[in-house]
This record gives C-alpha cells, sequence and structure tokens, in this order.
C-alpha cells in the first residue's frame, strides 16, 4: 500500500490540517498521527487546493513531436500543479477517430504524470464541412466529452448547430474558437486598433469573436445543448456570456492567464514571443476579463499552452506561428494578478482552475472537495514564494515563453496526482520518506 502524509497544509488557504493518502485515495483529514512506513511531505504554510484541470492544451503529439510530447506536456502539467489536462485535437493526425483519441489517451496514461483527456475534433481534419466521429469517439475508452476544433472556428452555422445537436443525448459540449474567418482572416494577428495602425500588422477585432459567440448562445438556446467560449478574450464577448447566462443558456467559458495579464501594448517591439490567437488586447478588455472570471460570468482559467519549435516561431511577427506556453506558469499568474490583488481568494483559484474545469470537462474524479474519501488529486502551493520566469529550464521541450524574466510572487510547490508526488521530488526538502513512527506496526 502507498501512503503519503501531508502535514499542516492550508485547505483553500484556510485552517491547516493534514491530509493522509492511501492507495489514491484521502483517507483522513485533520490531525493525524500516522504509524508505520508513511512518506511525508511537509505542507507547512502551503495551500491546498484540489488538482488544477486545464481545458485547453496543445501537447503536439502526434506529428509535431519537435514542439512537444505528451510526456514532456505532461512534466510540465504536473510541474505547473495540473492533475488533469484537455489535449487539444489538432494534431497531426487530426484526434477525430475513435482510434485516435484513445491513442492519445494510453499514451497520457503510459506517462502517468497526469490525467491526459482528449478533445475530439468537432469536423474532419478540422475541416469545418463534415462532422468527425463524434459518437463513435463518445463510446470509446476515451469516452470523449469536449469537441473543438481549436485553430480553427465552427464557423458554417449549419456544422454547428448539427455538431450541438449531435453531443446532447451524452452530454458533450462544444469548445468554439470563436474567430469569425471573414471577419479576421489566416493573416490577422494583432489586435485591431490604434497599435495595428502604427505597426501596419493586420488587424484582428474584437468583433470576429463577438460576433460568433452571439451567433452559437443562439444556437445553443435552439438545440438546448452545451456550448463553451474559448479563450475569451474582448470585453464584449463577456457582455455576450453574462447577457446569454441570464437567460439561461448553457454557456461556459474560459480565459487564458495571458489575456488576464498581457496587453497588445507588447506587440511594439514585434518580439513573436507575444503573437497568440487570440491576440492580446487592450487594457480595459482586460480588466474587463478579470471582473468576468471573478463574478462567475467566465468559469475557468485555460491555459492554451501552446509550444512551437524555434524554426516556427523566431520569425518576423507577421510569418511567425500563434501561441505561448502557459502550463508551469499559470498558478503564479493567477496569484500575482488575482490573489494578491484581493480580487479571488484561494477557494476562488480551486474554483476557476479546477471545480469549474472538472465539471465543464465531464471529470467526474477531479475537482472535488479536499475531504476523506476523495480520490487524491492535490495542488500544494506556496503564496508567498518569489520566483523569477527562466524559460530555458522548462520542461516543456519548447522556449515560446512570455513570461521569461518576470517576477511573480505565489508557486506551485508540489503535485500530488492519484495519490503519488508527480512534482516536488527532488526539488524541494520537503519531502521525506519513509517516516518511522513511535508504533511500528500500529492499525490505521
Ligand atoms: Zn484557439
Amino acid at each position: 500500500m502507498s501512503r503519503l502524509l501531508i502535514r499542516g497544509a492550508r485547505l483553500l488557504g484556510a485552517e491547516a490540517a493534514d491530509l493522509l493518502v492511501e492507495d489514491g485515495v484521502i483517507r483522513e483529514v485533520g490531525s493525524v498521527r500516522p504509524s508505520g512506513d508513511v512518506e511525508v511531505l511537509d505542507a507547512d504554510g502551503l495551500v491546498a487546493l484540489p488538482g488544477l484541470v486545464d481545458l485547453h492544451v496543445h501537447l503536439r503529439e502526434p506529428g509535431r513531436e519537435d514542439a512537444e510530447t505528451i510526456a514532456t506536456g505532461s512534466a510540465a502539467a504536473a510541474a505547473g500543479g495540473y492533475t488533469a489536462v484537455f489535449a487539444m485535437a489538432n494534431t497531426s493526425p487530426v484526434t477525430d477517430t475513435a482510434e485516435a483519441a484513445e491513442r492519445v489517451l494510453d499514451l497520457g496514461r503510459a506517462c502517468g504524470l497526469t490525467q491526459v483527456v482528449p478533445v475530439g475534433a468537432v469536423t474532419k481534419g478540422l475541416a469545418g464541412a463534415e462532422l468527425a466521429e463524434l459518437g463513435l469517439m463518445a463510446r470509446s475508452r476515451a469516452a470523449v466529452r469536449v469537441f473543438s476544433d481549436d485553430g480553427h472556428c465552427v464557423h458554417d452555422a449549419r456544422v454547428m448547430r448539427r455538431a450541438l445537436e449531435y453531443v446532447k443525448p451524452f452530454g458533450g459540449v462544444i469548445s468554439q474558437h470563436a474567430q469569425d474567418p471573414r471577419l479576421a482572416g489566416p493573416d490577422a494577428c494583432c489586435h485591431e486598433g490604434e497599435v495595428s495602425g502604427r505597426l501596419g500588422l493586420p488587424g484582428w477585432p474584437g468583433i470576429a469573436e463577438e460576433s460568433i459567440v452571439a451567433r452559437d448562445v443562439m444556437l445553443a438556446r435552439h438545440t438546448g445543448s452545451r456550448v463553451h467560449v474559448a479563450h475569451v478574450s474582448t470585453a464584449g464577448t463577456v457582455e455576450v456570456i453574462r447577457w446569454a447566462k441570464a437567460q439561461g443558456i448553457d454557456v461556459t467559458a474560459e480565459v487564458t492567464p495571458h489575456h488576464l495579464a498581457l496587453t497588445t501594448d507588447l506587440l511594439t517591439g514585434y518580439d513573436p514571443v507575444y503573437k497568440v490567437n487570440p491576440p492580446l488586447r487592450p487594457s480595459e478588455d482586460v480588466e474587463a476579463l478579470r471582473a468576468a472570471l471573478v463574478d462567475g460570468t467566465i468559469d475557468a482559467v485555460a491555459t492554451d499552452h501552446a509550444p512551437h519549435a524555434r524554426h516556427d516561431k523566431e520569425h518576423a511577427f507577421a510569418d511567425a506561428a500563434f501561441g505561448m506556453l502557459g502550463l508551469e506558469t499559470a498558478m503564479s499568474v493567477v496569484s500575482e494578478v488575482l490573489v494578491r490583488p484581493g480580487l479571488l481568494d484561494w477557494a476562488g483559484v480551486a474554483r476557476v482552475m479546477s471545480i469549474a474545469p472538472a465539471r465543464i470537462g465531464g471529470l467526474a474524479a477531479q475537482g472535488r472537495s479536499l475531504s476523506a474519501g476523495e480520490p487524491a488529486h492535490i495542488t500544494l502551493v506556496d503564496a508567498e514564494r518569489e520566483i523569477t520566469v527562466d524559460a530555458t529550464t522548462s520542461r516543456s521541450r519548447s522556449r515560446n515563453n512570455p513570461w521569461h524574466g518576470r517576477t511573480f510572487r505565489g508557486a506551485v510547490e508540489a503535485t500530488v496526482h492519484a495519490g503519488r508526488i508527480t512534482h516536488g521530488r527532488g526539488e524541494t526538502s520537503r519531502i521525506h520518506r519513509p517516516l518511522k513512527t513511535a508504533k511500528p506496526g500500529a492499525d490505521l
């Protein structure tokens, strides 16, 4: 039997307690005096949260193992405190069949560092025309519940309607990358506004996102099905979602750490590390996104972790690939921009980074409370530790890290996935094993 004692953690930032974990399950919470061999994780002063869940990552395998693999992405996830990540379907080949989804599931299980949950494509080959094998993916061993053409918008309203109808009976959800291709075409790479004009970069206007979200919430209402808005980036989208939720429409939404913290002004140096889709927006949008996350209009933080090989990212701005890393830094960004200013407490962080994304993605064993009988997926955060991000030490295979050189207060100290320490071992003096207690052999 594997046994782990997490000693003195502040549960959701409140009172301190010990957590005794046996065979992947939390057995006891409170003041625990264990006997026999037990690994001890000294969590004195650390905040304990349910393991983090990320609805939106790109792990690049199969097809672009030069940028990331399921193994390196899983390691980055564990280092970032994640016990489950949803792997987007825009790989090569695309995850648009049951076999492809099961392959991603199996590769994730073989790594064992985090739960890798395959996202299925909405349309075959992400081409936007013909529905993929949604039902077969749902009935496969991978039990796919989240479907997305992410990287592409499901722009055909008829296809979107059919997809919503199709996933409804089995409780699936369509995660939409909202980008009207006529309003923001493939070259659009910078928020359309004063900065794009000055830099001479093709603009990506907020309305290209907002108009699709407005259409999709109406399609969700019409079909009685469930839509999720990926990486919300504008105040206008927030208004649409707020309205839709007030009508009782089944819509949820996510926001990325970079859209909560970075603005379009960073583009003035033409540094492609800041090129992302949707683009960084002005500070008014950033303020609206923070407020929406706090008041629950936006449900979850998702990283859109998007590793890229150097030869794809280090180009002139207009030619560089879209996307930035996010898994290892998300908690530090959220701590710095939301917790420290008093916008969110740790229970709020648990809500937006674990509980809500687990519910949206249909993961029954994630996002649970830290109480006896629950699965032991636990993230331990040092709220006071100051870190300076160093892109060269990332577990990710890629280096397109927009936070390089920035200092944050608050960092993940250790991650426990299914009762096992998946991050922290060897990097912290807090782990001791085994502990020989005064009463060896006593029952527990
Ligand atoms: Zn996207």
